[in-house]
C-alpha cells in the first residue's frame, strides 16, 4: 500500500482537495482519497505541487517516430505529407527502435493511454507489451470512391495482428469519399468502432471541397489519384462529411485548425457523438497556426488533447500541449484543461472505468505537476510520474 499527498489532489471527480491523501495498493489501484490530515503517519509520501490522474493522449502515430527532427518545419500540410511519404520508408529495426523509445517517453511523461493511428501492423507487439493502454485506429485512405471496399477490407485485415483494442477509421477528408463513409457506417452497425479523423488541418482542404481546386488537385495528380468521381460541394469539408458519419460511434475530429464558427454551428444540426482533439504543437510545426480555441465553446462536445507524432513534434508530452494552450488561450481554466488531458480522452477511448480520474477502484496512474502558480500552469511547470 502507498499513500501520496500534495498541496492539492485533482481527482476529476469533484473539487480539488487541499492537502489531500491518495491511498493505492501496490498495483496502483485507488483504495481511498481523503482530506484527513494523517500527518503523523510516517508512510505518507508528501510532495510539493499537485497530483492529477495519468494523461490520455488521444492522437499519436507511433509508426512515424523515426521521423523525429527529419521533416521541415512550417511549410504547410501538403509539403509535410509529401516529405513524410518520401522519408517514412526505413529499415524495420530502425522504426521499431524509435517506436520503443517513443512509448517509453510517453510513459515517463505521465501518459497512461494513447489513441494511435496506424497504417501497418509494425506497432502491434510494442503495444501489446507496453505499460501504456493503446487503442489503435487502422487508417483507410481512399479518395477515389472505387477504392472504398478495398480500403475497408485492408483495414479489417490489419486488425487481426493486434491483441490490444482496434477500430477502422478514415484518415482525413482529403483522402476519403462519400462511398467510403457510407460503407464505414454500414460496418459500424456491427458494434463498437471508434473513429478518429484528421479534420481541416489546412485551408486547402476546404478549397478542395468547395471548388474542387487548389494544391490538393496537383497533389492528387502527382500521386496518380483519380479525381473524376469527386464533385465540388460548395461547402467546407466538415459540412460535407458530417451527415455521412455514423450516429452510434464516438468520433474524434483531430486538429480543427481551419474550422470556422459556421462549421461548428453546422455540426450541431446532426446528432453525432463528436469530440474535438487539439494537437497545438503539431499545428505550430506544420502550419504555424493554432485552431481558434474560443470557437469550440459553442458546442458541448468533449475536448481531448493529442501530441501527434514525432514527425511534427519535439516531444510526446501532454503537459507541454496544455502549457501551450494555456499560454495562447487565456479563457481556459486549468481545471478545464485537465479534463481535456485526462477524463475526456479516457471516455472517448472507452477506458473510463480504469483511467481518467482518481476514484476508488480505478487504476488511473498518478502524476505530480510542479510549479503551478495561482492555479495556472507556468513555463516551469513539469510532470513527474508517481505511479
Ligand atoms: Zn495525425
Amino acid at each position: 500500500m502507498r499513500r501520496f499527498s500534495a498541496d492539492y489532489i485533482y481527482t476529476l471527480d469533484g473539487a480539488a482537495i487541499e492537502n489531500g491523501i491518495v491511498v493505492t495498493d501496490d498495483n496502483g489501484k485507488i483504495l481511498a482519497v481523503t482530506d484527513e490530515k494523517a500527518l503523523l503517519d510516517p508512510n505518507i509520501e508528501r510532495f510539493e505541487g499537485i497530483i492529477v490522474p495519468g494523461f490520455v493522449n488521444t492522437h499519436c502515430h507511433l509508426e512515424l517516430s523515426h521521423l523525429h527532427k527529419k521533416i521541415t518545419k512550417g511549410k504547410g500540410l501538403i509539403p509535410f505529407v509529401k516529405e513524410v511519404i518520401s522519408k517514412r520508408g526505413e529499415k524495420e529495426e530502425v522504426v521499431i527502435e524509435a517506436m520503443k523509445k517513443a512509448d517509453e517517453e510517453m510513459l515517463n511523461n505521465g501518459i497512461v493511454a494513447v489513441g494511435d493511428i496506424s497504417n501497418k501492423t509494425i506497432s502491434a507487439e510494442i503495444k501489446n507489451s507496453s505499460k501504456i493502454k493503446y487503442h489503435t485506429f487502422l487508417e483507410m485512405l481512399a479518395f477515389d470512391s472505387s477504392k472504398s471496399s478495398e480500403a475497408i477490407e485492408n483495414a479489417v485485415n490489419l486488425k487481426q495482428a493486434f491483441k490490444t483494442p482496434t477500430s477502422i477509421t478514415p484518415h482525413a477528408p482529403y483522402s476519403l469519399s462519400k462511398e467510403l463513409l457510407k460503407d464505414l457506417a454500414k460496418y459500424c452497425k456491427r458494434g463498437d468502432n471508434k473513429i478518429s479523423i484528421h479534420n481541416q488541418e489546412n485551408d486547402e482542404e476546404n478549397n478542395l471541397y468547395r471548388y474542387k481546386e487548389g494544391p490538393f488537385m496537383d497533389f492528387f495528380k502527382d500521386l496518380k489519384i483519380d479525381t473524376d468521381r469527386f464533385k465540388a460541394q460548395s461547402k467546407n469539408s466538415i459540412q460535407t462529411m458530417i451527415p455521412f458519419l455514423p450516429d452510434n460511434q464516438n468520433i474524434l475530429l483531430v486538429h480543427n485548425t481551419y474550422t470556422s464558427l459556421k462549421d461548428i454551428y453546422f455540426t450541431k444540426r446532426f446528432n453525432r457523438k463528436l469530440h474535438w482533439c487539439f494537437c497545438p504543437n503539431s499545428n505550430l510545426y506544420i502550419e504555424n497556426r493554432f485552431p481558434t480555441f474560443e470557437f469550440f465553446k459553442y458546442t458541448n462536445y468533449p475536448i481531448t488533447l493529442g501530441t501527434d507524432s514525432l514527425a511534427s513534434n519535439q516531444k510526446l508530452c501532454i503537459l507541454t500541449e496544455m502549457k501551450l494552450i494555456q499560454k495562447n488561450f487565456e479563457d481556459v481554466s486549468f481545471e478545464e484543461l485537465l479534463k481535456w488531458a485526462t477524463i475526456n480522452g479516457a471516455k472517448f477511448l472507452g477506458f473510463q472505468n480504469e483511467l481518467g480520474s482518481i476514484v476508488n477502484g480505478k487504476t488511473p496512474g498518478l502524476n505530480l505537476i510542479t510549479n503551478i502558480k495561482y492555479g495556472r500552469l507556468t513555463e516551469k511547470s513539469a510532470v513527474r510520474k508517481l505511479i
